[in-house]
């Protein structure tokens, strides 16, 4: 009923900003300009062993890893998070795409990359949220370094609690064996940017590549919206 609520709200007053709700002023889409520039960058996507390389590198082969913004705890980025997930504001997901996908043009570290694989919801999450944040993302990288979207091969076919609600310690549990593949022929031999909307633990996104392990010749970059700061 929340999300019905705040999704009515956003289609009656689309001209506020999703993370403090002032009224937009003429050029600026779903987030004022003073909000934008609180988005706390991380800069990482040019720099090989970036903090988010680091944080998964012990656990997840991959060529290449980034995270654009640093989420803390109150901070901007944490509300755009929040607006992206539970406000049902749709077309905030795809602008933020379209910035990380300029983000990792600009990069030049990401231009082999063949296809787009957002990390899936399970379909009862998907159905209570209305869509996946992370497919939504890949639909805004999409518009900007043209690559097709997958979302037929990598499944999550068990129902997780929120992420966000737990400790840390049972994050890995919770995730563990949660995807499976379907149709894996379509990714062998590709190079697959991973992309997700917050990386913490990195337990969702270890569990992904453990599924996605048994596709032949595989190569996984992996591009996250945020990343938890330290
Ligand atoms: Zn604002």
């Amino acid at each position: 009923m929340r999300a019905f609520l705040d999704s009515l709200t956003q289609t009656l007053f689309p001209c506020t900003c999703a993370c403090c709700g002032d009224v937009l002023m003429p050029g600026e889409k779903q987030i004022c300009i003073n909000c934008m520039a609180e988005l706390t960058a991380t800069l990482y996507s040019g720099h090989a062993h970036n903090r988010t390389e680091r944080l998964l590198g012990a656990r997840i082969h991959f060529l290449h890893a980034t995270s654009i913004f640093t989420f803390r705890h109150g901070n901007t980025v944490q509300r755009l998070i929040h607006a992206m997930k539970f406000h049902g504001n749709s077309e905030l997901c795809i602008q933020m795409g379209r910035q990380m996908g300029l983000e990792l043009l600009a990069s030049g570290r990401f231009d082999d990359i063949d296809l787009l694989v957002p990390v899936p919801l399970h379909w009862w999450r998907r159905i209570q949220r209305g869509y996946n944040q992370s497919e939504l993302l890949c639909r805004g990288i999409a518009q900007v370094m043209h690559r097709e979207v997958n979302t037929r091969t990598l499944r999550r076919h068990r129902y997780t609690r929120q992420q966000s609600l737990q400790a840390s310690a049972d994050r890995e549990k919770n995730v563990a064996g949660a995807f499976s593949l379907r149709h894996p022929d379509d990714l062998a031999g590709r190079h697959i940017l991973l992309v997700d909307d917050v990386l913490t633990t990195g337990a969702t996104l270890c569990s992904c590549c453990q599924a996605l392990e048994e596709i032949p010749n595989l190569t996984i970059s992996i591009a996250t919206l945020s990343v938890a700061g330290h």
